[in-house]
């Protein structure tokens, strides 16, 4: 499929909207009350400092809500207030915050149903609006909606649309995308859909694994079983592997994401020398201004002397595990948390281990006086941050702030 015609032509047709419908300032309120918090706007104004008996919280400079997924909260409020009696869809999660997602589907807002893991298209019908998430969708699902004549919402964010654009760009020269991402996540595989060919790799661990290869080969086999579901069909690392552009999934290890960057750039020179470098190498910035605050703030908040990290954000949200990789990686004892209601007294939490598990920690209080530093992912609104605050300060000093 020629993506880049298709895209054109869908964003030219009267069924597809990708700016809202106008009544942001009737919704703006009501985002206001059920996200904002005024504990938050407290602290912040304290220089991200608050002190409360034995315990001082120390927020990271920047956190929480980035401007993308606001602006995809909004569209989808807006969506629901300008087509009050249609029937509304939507392709995944808005974003990866739970309460969010709880209070779309309150607003009866569904989410298309996956059966098997293929998503389950019939039950849309045409004149339907179906909303595509913050983290987009792919085109082979844009065009099945379109072929069924459905309003489609788009609230992609314009950093994810950036690197559809770049993996565009690779696909025309005929480059191969190097996509540093995960490749069952959303937006990885929408951003795979737009993408020539490509291969997904998790960390620099794979991209050293791919970097070997280029230079001295290897055992084809396994390249294509490591990479078995991280390709594009047909991929083949003798042939393909000669021309490379990097892309990402916004929201990884900023650090990381250069770094591979710089691995594949000095790869292609030791193999074919500066003159040609040119014609075996493209690299694009497509990592996001948010998740570059985010991650900067943290790297700042984890030099602080702090007892304990709590980490908040959905448990499918990439770049809050990239937070708490950071606060794992310095040795602070840290909690990602995704409710307040993971915290089931100073003695127990449950939380989310770096390698997905779920597990409870007992003890996970200190007594005495302590600093504790929160930050949260870009998909959570600052009231789930406030409940969490407000229950340590409860757990603390037996009184509700
Ligand atoms: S984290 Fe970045 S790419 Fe993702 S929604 Fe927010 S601004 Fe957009």
């Amino acid at each position: 499929m020629d993506t880049k015609a298709f895209k054109r032509s869908l964003q030219h047709s009267e069924n597809y909207n990708r700016k809202g419908f106008g009544n942001q300032a009737e919704v703006a309120t009501q985002l206001q009350s059920e996200y904002q918090s005024n504990l938050i706007q407290e602290i912040r104004d304290r220089d991200y400092i608050l002190q409360r008996g034995s315990v001082t919280i120390r927020l990271a400079q920047a956190f929480g809500f980035c401007w993308g997924v606001e602006r995809a909260v909004a569209i989808a409020y807006e969506t629901r207030q300008h087509f009050p009696t249609e029937r509304i869809w939507i392709t995944n999660e808005i974003i990866h915050n739970p309460s969010v997602n709880q209070r779309i589907q309150e607003m009866e807002v569904e989410f298309i149903p996956v059966e098997t893991n293929q998503k389950d298209f019939s039950v849309v019908a045409t004149g339907d609006v179906v909303i595509l998430p913050a983290f987009g969708a792919s085109v082979q699902e844009m065009q099945i909606l379109h072929n069924k004549g459905c309003k489609i919402v788009d609230t992609t964010c314009p950093w994810v649309s950036k690197v559809w654009n770049t993996v565009e760009k690779h696909k025309k020269v005929d480059y191969t995308s190097i996509i540093h991402g995960k490749y069952k996540h959303e937006e990885t595989v929408a951003t795979s859909s737009f993408a020539g060919k490509y291969l997904i790799v998790l960390n620099l661990q794979e991209a050293e694994y791919v970097a070997k290869y280029i230079l001295n080969g290897g055992n084809r086999e396994e390249f294509l079983a490591k990479f078995a579901k991280a390709c594009s069909a047909g991929f083949d690392p003798d042939q393909d592997l000669e021309r490379v552009g990097i892309a990402n999934q916004t929201t990884m290890l900023k650090g990381e994401t250069e770094q591979i960057g710089k691995l594949f750039e000095h790869t292609m020179l030791q193999k074919y020398g500066p003159t040609e470098l040119n014609q075996h190498f493209q690299s694009f910035n497509t990592i996001c201004d948010a998740t570059q605050e985010r991650q900067d703030a943290m790297l700042e908040l984890v030099q602080q002397n702090l007892d304990l990290m709590i980490v908040i954000g959905g448990f499918n949200s990439s770049n809050t595990t990239q937070l708490q990789q950071i606060a794992f990686d310095r040795g602070i004892p840290s909690y990602h948390i995704d409710t307040v209601e993971r915290i089931k007294s100073g003695h127990s939490i449950e939380h989310r281990q770096l390698n997905g598990q779920l597990v409870i920690t007992e003890n996970w209080l200190p007594i005495g006086e302590i600093i504790v530093g929160i930050t949260s992912g870009a998909s959570t609104p600052d009231k789930v941050v406030e409940d969490i605050i407000k229950k340590i300060f409860d757990l603390k000093t037996g009184s509700i702030v």
